[in-house]
């Protein structure tokens, strides 16, 4: 999927309402992040990586589709090489 305009420097964005980090590579709840921007409540993290955001609080995003089929497959990887 397209990254936002708004984020295209950015892989990884939360919403400091949920802390919940979206990957905007491949959350594909695009209302989701539409809403987050006009709330304005995302903030982005530097460096802009998945440890980063846990660092701060952030527990990834459960819930759209595309996140949960990249966390899955990540994981699965993880799993193979071990
Ligand atoms: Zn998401």
């Amino acid at each position: 999927m397209e990254r936002l305009g708004r984020f295209e420097h950015n892989r990884w964005v939360g919403d400091k309402r949920s802390q919940v980090v979206h990957d905007v590579d491949n959350c594909s709840a695009e209302d989701t992040l539409a809403e987050l921007v006009s709330a304005e409540t995302y903030i982005c993290f530097g460096p802009d990586t998945l440890a980063e955001a846990r660092n701060r609080g952030y527990k990834r995003c459960a819930q759209c589709p595309g996140a949960r089929d990249a966390a899955r497959s990540e994981a699965e990887a993880v799993a193979a090489s071990s």
